[in-house]
């Protein structure tokens, strides 16, 4: 974490879990939990059925509600799907963008996370760009390569003064729900090196105002050491999210 630069940011990714009573309840068991987080700044990604509930138990907790996926149309004939436009007018202010199980089960690209981006941005939604290496382009060493591609085309066409809108989070695809973490030496290794990218292309002030979150496996016991890096400006937290207890006691390794 670097605080003086950067906003760290917890976010839970519900992934497709809980309903709108459940989301309910979890957000006033996390008011209770957490109280005032003075360091960080708390988002809930929630399933888009639970959004109303959400946002509506979300105004006396601070916790800001992101959606897990858009499209990037405005309109039109896309059965199933949900716009940008549509989430804004829900008092939604995130929107995960390209998470691996979108680009592995719904055949998200590169291509459509940067359309994506630019939508949720033009909307004023706030993107989490995900990107990460599998674990065979790890064993391969071309984890830098992969990584810079995907953020070189996640951003293409994104003016600099919209990058302090711009969440990346590092997901290695082979921590993700494996129970398995990077070390918190790697995480560092590639959030420094996404946040390189950026000051190539924007320059060193807009670089290092974005927060760079880890994700894969964080919880209670690891997180405290994953964000002491610098470069760790928070985490994407799945399963541990699910639980207030696990949720709210890496919101507090944040906070210390
Ligand atoms: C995620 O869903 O983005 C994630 C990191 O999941 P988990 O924490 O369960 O690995």
């Amino acid at each position: 974490m670097n605080r003086k630069y950067r906003k760290t940011i917890i976010a839970g990714n519900w992934k497709m879990n809980k309903t709108p009573a459940e989301t309910k309840k979890m957000f006033e068991e996390l008011k209770v939990a957490c109280g005032k987080q003075k360091w960080c700044d708390v988002v809930l990604c929630v399933p888009f059925v639970d959004i109303p509930a959400a946002v509506r138990a979300s105004r006396d907790a601070k916790i800001a509600v992101a959606a897990q996926n858009m499209h990037y149309e405005e309109k039109g004939a896309f059965t199933g799907e949900v716009s940008a436009e549509m989430l804004k007018e829900l008092g939604v202010k995130f929107v995960v963008i390209g998470h691996s199980e979108r680009r592995e089960y719904y055949g998200e690209t590169d291509k459509t996370v940067n359309l994506k981006v630019k939508k949720a941005l033009e909307v004023g939604l706030r993107p989490i760009i995900c990107v990460g290496e599998t674990l065979e382009q790890r064993e391969f060493d071309v984890t830098a390569e992969h990584i810079t591609m995907q953020v070189k085309i996640a951003l293409a066409g994104v003016p600099a003064e919209k990058m302090r809108k711009i969440v990346f989070a590092y997901e290695p695809i082979w921590a993700i729900g494996t129970g398995k973490t990077a070390t918190a030496e790697q995480a560092e290794e590639v959030c420094g090196l996404i946040r390189a990218v950026i000051r190539a292309k924007y320059g060193a002030r807009t670089a290092r105002a974005v927060t760079i979150q880890y994700g894969g496996s964080m919880n209670p016991k690891n997180a405290a050491e994953l964000l002491s890096k610098p470069d760790v400006d928070g985490g994407l937290i799945g399963g541990a999210s699910l639980k207030t207890e696990d949720f709210a006691a890496v919101i507090n390794a944040a906070n210390q």
